[in-house]
């Protein structure tokens, strides 16, 4: 077996370097990524265009050098390295990533790298201003640009220019695969919503009016963070408009958060959130594969599903509140008085369509992604043009969510991920929440005791049972395999409305 001594082979031992200075290189570009998200001045901004260009450049040279693939050919040729699982495995999604990048120009990944650096830029301010025409330029670039990679990246049966995009983000998964599995959620989604509009009972939220003072609320939400499992000698927390989390190399995993003075419980959940991917980057098994596939993450619906599984499952569900809710009023003494844990637990659950994604609760969320996703494909065909993209944002709101958009701020601007070029990524969001569903069924399955061990403030044994399943897996199996051995069942939307039609059906009486 390949764990302690992978291979004698001086083929494999160069490619393994070749990939592990890739990953350096990359590291640094994901450290520059989380400055410009929390340190970087506005005058940067150049100067990170350049910097984000030159690096993209030298990983992508890298990556695609004559040298690798001869390397790689060399590795694949050999009998004896293929024979063992986890180098076949490894050079499976090596070969996958090195055929795709041959196909982009390194001219493409400049100017992809230096379009979406400015065009940040320019969104936060358009954003800022509700002011869409001055970012529907950039969005044109990135559109133009994007349609260029598809391009680049389809191959022959290639069925839809959306695809090469999705399968960057969730590699193997088909635009009509997702198509069919947000049409079955959307079936029995849209019934649930209603039903909750014509409820009788709502539970009360005035905890999300109580005002915690910002700095305890950032040593709260370490300790949290830290009580779930998450390893702050390998990580850190800050403070960002937009919560994420940045893996930026083995010991080195930076989280975010964002703080409301006046409801503490969006801190929380976005922290937990991002714990939650967080602790999946520190479960990766990177200092036994340093650099190779067998130690990146599977897919972002896979990490999304770990990230979504603290959020909700975890920090949405009364055993965690048990334990949680007087760790809080330890924490804020008299400024939670009088507040049970029925009550959190009620309002964590609340279902109620609003505009924005982040905010938004366990079902509507769901709805937000299918706009995204319809949305960014007609963008991407040309269907819609860039500057009717607000119209039509706008119009699938009220037909969706029954909303007005009173300005592109809390509309089509909201998100940074077109900004980014990030156009295929959406629907990993829902398939993170269908993947994290099917998980938790099979987790209840194997972990009877799992509440009372929660409401205990003992969250070891689900973090054991994640690393064991899919965290040390890193890229050995595709998402969808992951799933069959994981569960014994392809992924699909009923565990995830099942999860959601009893909780939400109890919360609201229905
Ligand atoms: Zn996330």
């Amino acid at each position: 077996m390949s764990d302690q001594n992978p291979s004698s082979s001086p083929s494999y031992d160069a490619l393994r370097a070749e990939l592990r200075e890739i990953e350096v290189f990359g590291s640094v570009a994901a450290l520059l990524s989380w400055d410009q998200e929390t340190m970087m001045p506005a005058n940067g901004t150049s100067l990170r265009a350049e910097q984000a260009a030159l690096i993209g450049q030298v990983v992508h040279d890298r990556r695609t050098s004559e040298k690798f693939g001869d390397l790689l050919s060399r590795c694949e040729t050999d009998a004896e390295l293929s024979a063992d699982p986890a180098i076949a495995a490894n050079l499976r999604e090596v070969r996958r990533a090195f055929d795709q990048a041959v196909l982009i120009p390194t001219s493409l990944v400049r100017q992809f790298a230096e379009t979406t650096t400015h065009a940040q830029r320019a969104w936060r301010d358009s954003r800022e201003r509700s002011d869409f025409s001055s970012f529907a330029p950039w969005l044109e670039k990135i559109v133009a640009l994007t349609r260029s990679k598809s391009e680049c990246l389809a191959r022959p049966g290639t069925v839809d220019p959306y695809d090469p995009l999705l399968d960057e983000y969730e590699p193997g998964a088909r635009t009509a695969d997702v198509v069919e599995v947000f049409r079955d959620l959307r079936a029995r989604l849209a019934p649930l919503i209603r039903a909750v509009a014509g409820a009788d009972r709502r539970p009360e939220d005035r905890i999300h009016s109580i005002r915690i003072p910002v700095p305890r609320q950032i040593e709260f939400n370490v300790k949290i963070a830290r009580h779930v499992g998450f390893d702050f000698d390998a990580g850190r927390l800050d403070t960002s408009t937009h919560p994420f989390c940045q893996g930026v190399g083995p010991g080195d995993t930076r989280l975010t958060t964002r703080y409301r003075e006046d409801d503490f419980f969006d801190a929380l959940s976005s922290t937990l959130h991002e714990a939650g991917h967080g602790m999946y980057e520190q479960g990766l098994p990177k200092e036994r594969f340093p650099g190779e596939p067998l130690s990146e993450p599977v897919s972002l619906g896979i990490h999304e599903s770990q990230s979504r599984m603290w959020e909700n499952f975890v920090g949405r569900s009364a055993p965690f509140w048990e334990w949680a809710l007087p760790a809080a009023q330890e924490a804020f003494g008299d400024l939670l008085k009088g507040i049970d844990t029925e009550e959190v637990y009620g309002a964590m659950n609340i279902v109620e369509p609003g505009l924005i994604r982040v905010d938004s609760d366990e079902a509507t969320y769901n709805l937000h992604i299918m706009l995204r996703f319809d949305l960014e494909r007609a963008l991407l065909s040309g269907e819609l043009p860039v500057s009717d993209l607000p119209g039509a944002w706008n119009e699938r709101m009220k037909a969706d969510l029954g909303l007005n958009v009173p300005d592109d701020r809390r509309g089509c601007l909201q998100d940074v991920h077109w900004s980014m070029g990030a156009i295929g990524y959406f629907p990993t969001y829902t398939l993170g929440n269908l993947y994290a569903a099917q998980f938790w069924a099979q987790i209840q399955q194997q972990l009877p005791s799992l509440d009372e061990r929660m409401a205990a403030g003992d969250f070891g044994e689900l973090l054991g049972w994640l690393r064991g399943e899919i965290h040390q897996h890193g890229r050995r199996f595709p998402a969808p395999d992951l799933c069959q051995r994981v569960t014994g069942k392809p992924l699909s939307a009923l565990p995830f409305m099942r999860y959601l039609e009893a909780k939400v059906g109890a919360v609201y009486g229905i």
